[in-house]
């Protein structure tokens, strides 16, 4: 579906180096089915995050070779994948892309209010953390984000329910379901039906143990790629959509084993075996419950205006209210 690429240049010559950026897609083929995406690899250093989507993948295309349920349900859903984003960067054990852009910060989106001077992107240096990459006119992305919107627009813009899921690392105690905005504390569009899906969730699993809830409550930041897909779809499509990151608890994993701080990946990933293999395997629920979801869309993304109120100012209580 696109390349990633740069050049490094030595005394003599040019050595440029490519990868293709891998785009998966199953299931129905009807413009409107509704659809659930999974993304990963977006921060070359958060293997964890690549690793988890493929690791889903994987058991979701032997389950396609003999689950009826699942084979019936892939006739009206369609499942989209893009497990690394940023696969040059993995490749050096970057966060950035080869050009150093953080490529979380690089689309044409900005905060509404201050953000952290670095966190939350900025233009001072590629040689910085978060450099959301320089000035363009007219705004264009960077090569992996632009390969990343052309596969959305043509797996999801005629959708009218859509959920993507985008896999990081290296931020907080605990597993975080994060929401829009990233640019704004204010609630986005699409609030009732986040909450309704929430809601769904948890009284289908009420032992989860996820926290769930805008990623503005974190932290906000400039450039961030779902902010600009997630309007982009708004502006041609009357549907639902919901742009989800699960933000995996990596601080719990390096308070288990505190020497792997001092390790280029570290602080992002599981280093033991045994914990590796525990976090490939703990969001398979979630994994199914959201292809469930695709199936029975009508329980979150076709509310009555009563339902949408109601959810509308539960959510604004639960999130918003001081
Ligand atoms: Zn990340």
């Amino acid at each position: 579906m696109g390349f990633t690429q740069s050049s490094r240049r030595g005394p003599s010559n040019e050595i440029f180096e490519q990868l293709p950026i891998i785009g998966i897609s199953v299931g129905s083929k009807d413009p409107k089915a509704p659809v659930l995406g999974l993304f990963g690899g977006v921060h070359g250093l958060e293997r964890i995050g690549a690793q988890v989507c493929i690791a889903l993948l994987r058991s979701l295309s032997e389950l396609m070779l003999w689950d009826s349920l699942l084979q019936e349900a892939l006739k009206n859903i369609r499942i989209v994948a893009v497990p690394m984003i940023n696969p040059l960067g993995m490749m050096h054990l970057r966060r950035s892309n080869p050009n150093g852009v953080d490529l979380m910060r690089n689309a044409p989106i900005e905060a509404d209010g201050d953000v952290h001077r670095l966190l939350g992107g900025h233009r001072l240096s590629p040689r910085l953390p978060w450099y959301r990459g320089p000035i363009k006119e007219p705004p264009s992305l960077e090569p992996e984000n632009q390969a990343v919107l052309e596969f959305c627009q043509k797996q999801f813009f005629s959708s009218p329910a859509v959920v993507t899921v985008d896999f990081h690392s290296g931020f907080g105690l605990q597993d975080q379901i994060w929401f829009p905005y990233a640019k704004s504390v204010k609630p986005f569009p699409h609030l009732a039906e986040m909450h309704a899906l929430k809601n769904l969730f948890e009284r289908t699993h009420p032992h989860h143990f996820y926290r769930i809830e805008p990623q503005a409550k974190n932290y906000t930041t400039n450039g961030d790629l779902w902010d600009y897909i997630y309007e982009l779809y708004c502006q041609q499509n009357k549907g639902v959509y919901l742009p989800l990151a699960v933000e995996m608890g990596s601080w719990m994993w390096v308070r288990k084993n505190p020497l792997q701080i001092f390790s280029t990946l570290g602080p992002f990933n599981p280093v033991k075996p045994h914990r590796q293999k525990r976090i490939l395997r703990r969001h398979t629920t979630l994994f199914d419950f959201l292809i469930r979801s695709m199936a029975s869309p009508q329980f979150w993304s076709e509310l009555s205006v009563e339902q949408k109120n109601k959810n509308q100012i539960l959510a604004q209580e639960l999130w918003y209210s001081v």
